[in-house]
């Protein structure tokens, strides 16, 4: 039986990475029946518009999709197809595992890290007073009756954090940790300055923890875990993070294990799951057979455990492993400086060849 998925290959690099991802997923010998679903510019030069219904649509009807990166327009243009689509289909939780494979572009050892992100709430919350106009006034002078002076040439974003969503994503790193054999889970937060909304997602996590005394639990202000993660990244197992912070902490992360190239991630909800490499669409490399694949074949990975093919879960993750390890067929970024690197297709057929030789086996 072939698996039905919805592949957005997404633009930039986006098309390119999500073809050598299909590629090696193939290879597994698991089926699949990608229904092609476009979004962001692609979409919108089809449709007019960057989140057309029928991307919701099939991603529903399949509940899995493969996704490749969006760009999204700095300062005006469309809102964020990414942030729509999690919020559209409630995947509150975005899971970005980072861990150095042997060979990886990384002066770390050991580092072996899963990052669970709040994806719905936070300043992602989409509520925003764009500065001059006749909403962001009004708020203004409701904040001047409360007695807080904001001058007029403010704009706002707002950060909203809810106690259902802090549960549900401490919850869901407690049951994370629990049913993959982690030890620690660490809430991070800005407690001590965001007192209603930080102190909130806090005081849900520490109520969370009791009900997990298997796993231990501790907690750090986002800052002193930025340099924390720089000094000495392996004191660190599970961290569950508000939105803005997961956002920036799984970047670091990404770059303590190599850099973006090599950072998988997965979107999650109660009914469906969207899974994508941590990074963006890097537009200047479009087209050029460049970029590392790994991320978004390793976010395969995640898939294919999602859909409880732990086999061919395994016999991937060992595939682009051995790539790294042996460090021929790799691509610029975890090379650098050398003129020995590959492109983006090639790496694929490399990891083909690994698949292959494993079936021999
Ligand atoms: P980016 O992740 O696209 O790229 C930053 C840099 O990281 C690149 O210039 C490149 O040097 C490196 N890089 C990224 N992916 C790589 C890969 N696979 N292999 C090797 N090197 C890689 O970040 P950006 O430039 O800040 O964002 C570009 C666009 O992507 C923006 O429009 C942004 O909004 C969007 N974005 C989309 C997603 C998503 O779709 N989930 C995530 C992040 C950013």
């Amino acid at each position: 039986m072939a698996y039905n998925i919805t592949l957005i290959s997404g633009d930039g690099i986006g098309p390119e990475v999500a073809e050598a991802t299909t590629r090696v997923l193939e290879a597994t010998g698991v089926s699949f029946h990608w229904e092609l679903a476009y979004a962001g510019s692609d979409a919108i030069e089809r449709s007019g518009t960057p989140l057309p219904d029928p991307v919701l649509e099939s991603i529903r009807k399949n509940k899995v999709a493969l996704k490749g990166p969006v760009t999204t327009p700095i300062g005006s243009g469309f809102r964020s197809v990414n942030v729509a689509l999690r919020k559209e289909l409630a995947l509150y939780a975005c899971l970005r595992p980072c861990k150095i494979y042997l060979g990886a572009p990384t002066q770390f050892k050991d580092v072996d890290i899963v990052v669970v992100r709040e994806n719905t709430e936070d300043l992602y919350s989409g509520i925003e007073f764009e500065r001059g106009t006749s909403e962001a006034d009004k708020l203004i002078k409701l904040l001047a009756e409360k007695g807080a002076v904001v001058t007029e040439d403010s704009g706002f974003s707002l950060k909203v954090i809810s106690e259902d969503g802090s549960r549900r994503i401490v919850k869901f790193a407690f049951d994370y940790a629990r049913a993959h054999n982690r030890k620690r889970v660490t809430a991070v937060h800005k407690a001590n300055i965001l007192k209603f909304s930080d102190g909130l997602f806090l005081a849900v996590a520490r109520e969370v923890a009791r009900e997990y005394p298997d796993i231990e639990f501790g907690d750090i202000i986002v800052d002193n875990l930025c340099m924390q993660l720089a000094r000495m990244p392996q004191q660190f197992d599970v961290l569950v993070l508000p939105n803005l912070y997961g956002d920036i902490v799984s970047d670091l992360c990404a770059g303590l294990v190599g850099g973006l190239g090599l950072a998988p991630g997965a979107n999650i909800g109660v009914e469906t799951a969207v899974f994508e490499p941590t990074h963006g669409s890097a537009p200047k490399y479009t087209g050029q057979n460049k970029t590392n694949p790994m991320a978004m074949m390793l976010s395969g990975v995640l898939m294919l455990r999602h859909l409880d093919e732990t086999k061919a879960a395994d016999r991937l993750e060992k595939a682009i492993a051995e790539v790294i390890a042996k460090g021929e067929n790799v691509t610029y970024d975890m090379k650098p400086g050398s003129a020995q690197i590959v492109g983006t297709s090639q790496v694929a057929d490399a990891v083909i060849e690994k698949l292959e030789a494993s079936n021999k086996n």
